[in-house]
């Protein structure tokens, strides 16, 4: 562990010539840099782009080091990196040989798929880098043997999307590759050298916040500033997958009023037209997709379950809605429509200024504004203001509140008759 004392009490040159008060240098982390191996398995590279859009923090901040306390990190990611070749490849060899001589995390994008079936034909699924084979020949390297090699000396695997958190699209019926998940890959009993299962951050693509952010936590654990980031049993980041996207979702409000849409483009909740939000754990409507913009049903989209175990089988097909919903739904319609009624009822018979409720009437040269939509609202309102002014005396125009201004002015009337009569004797 790092010395506390140094990195809390800026033990430098520096620090002690600054200032008497106290300074405070997290860059004194006794890790500088740690290198960051990207693999690539059954991917799109989809997760590569998310990533990339981070905004909070963003990859130019990890890769730059500037963040404070954040040891900086050397990025080796196939698509990224400007180097090719043996140039590019080299770190991954001295880090498998045990030569690097710094920490290093393994970040896998795409699930692990089966080289044995390949390599029965001859082939690889997906390769990084060369080996020479007995014959002379270079082979290519599958990226699961990468993963296999680089795992037990890494401070942490983290695995990126859902392909690598939970196998994905490659995983799903039909699956020729054998397609798996970096943790069905490794083993319940893997331990990073850091003795952490792998990290997930599933999503497809994953919101890129959530990968950097958890990168940037983990990252704070191993250079000794920061804590040990809560992960779920799933292995994921608790803080960001503890929630459903329907509980962060912008059409919320219209599923507790009963109102769903029944087509594409209309702006009600989207239960009825396949979207699983209610059973979900995602944060991409509050976070946003990328940049802190978008989000699927922010832009009119269903949730199809895509950062799920499962995913996407168990949701699919996409376009029949949920079986629950036939329950939840009506439930909600029913409940709903009064709740509904209620709620525009308070707006239009109480969202109004005192002079306003005195008139009857809304002054407004924009539109007729009617706060009373006849006797239902009389009723309604009449029981409204009863429920209201249960247990309290203090309610605006009560008796009590007429007879506490009335003291208030009986009060000050007297003191100020009083103060009169003391300028009018000084003076005299
Ligand atoms: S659109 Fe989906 S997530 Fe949003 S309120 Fe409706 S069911 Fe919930
Ligand atoms: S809201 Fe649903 S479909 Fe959208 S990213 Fe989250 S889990 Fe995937």
């Amino acid at each position: 562990m790092p010395d506390g004392d140094n990195i809390l009490s800026g033990n430098s040159d520096r620090a002690k010539k600054a200032s008497p008060l106290p300074t405070f240098l997290l860059d004194d982390s006794p890790i500088k840099e740690v290198h960051a191996f990207w693999l690539a398995g059954m991917s799109c590279d989809g997760c590569s782009i998310a990533t990339v859009g981070a905004k909070n923090p963003t990859v130019e901040q990890l890769v730059t080091g500037s963040i404070p306390g954040l040891p900086k990190i050397i990025l080796h990611h196939p698509v990224l990196s400007v180097t090719a070749g043996d140039t590019f490849m080299k770190a991954y060899h001295d880090a498998r040989d045990g030569k690097l001589d710094a920490p290093y995390v393994v970040i896998q994008e795409g699930s692990v798929a089966d080289e044995r079936i390949a390599g029965m034909f001859g082939g690889y699924w997906s390769g990084m880098g060369s080996r020479v084979a007995a014959d002379g020949s270079h082979q290519p390297i599958p990226t699961a043997q990468w993963l296999k090699d680089l795992a037990p000396g890494a401070a942490a695997v983290i695995a990126v999307g859902t392909c690598a958190t939970w196998g994905g699209i490659p995983a799903a019926s039909g699956n020729v590759t054998n397609a798996m998940s970096v943790m069905d890959f490794l083993g319940k009993d893997y331990l990073s050298a850091l003795g952490l299962p792998p990290i997930n951050v599933p999503g497809c693509a994953p919101v890129g916040d959530n990968v950097t952010e958890t990168v940037a936590s983990v990252l704070m654990f191993l250079a000794g500033v920061g804590p040990l980031p809560e992960f779920d049993e799933l292995g994921r980041p608790a803080w960001m997958f503890k929630s459903t996207v329907h509980r962060g979702c912008v059409r919320a409000g219209n599923y507790e009023e009963g109102k769903f849409a029944s087509e594409y483009g209309q702006k009600e909740c989207l239960v009825e037209l396949g979207c699983w939000g209610p059973v979900v754990q995602c944060n991409m409507v509050s976070r946003g997709a990328l940049g802190h913009n978008g989000g699927c049903m922010n832009t009119g989209g269903i949730c199809i379950g895509c950062t799920m175990p499962g995913f996407p089988d168990a949701f699919a097909p996409f376009y029949k809605r949920a079986p629950g919903t036939m329950v939840s739904s009506n439930l909600s319609r029913t409940t709903g429509s009064f709740v509904s009624y209620l709620r525009q009822f308070t707006q239009r018979s109480r969202n109004l200024a005192p002079q306003w409720r005195q008139v009857g009437k809304v002054p407004s040269g924009w539109a007729n504004v009617s706060s009373s939509k006849g006797s239902m609202d009389a009723v309604v309102g009449f029981f409204y203001d009863k429920v209201k002014q249960i247990g309290t005396e203090f309610t605006p125009g009560s008796s009590r509140q007429k007879a506490l201004q009335r003291s208030a002015s009986t009060f000050l009337s007297s003191a100020q008759e009083a103060q009169r009569s003391d300028s009018a004797k000084e003076v005299s």
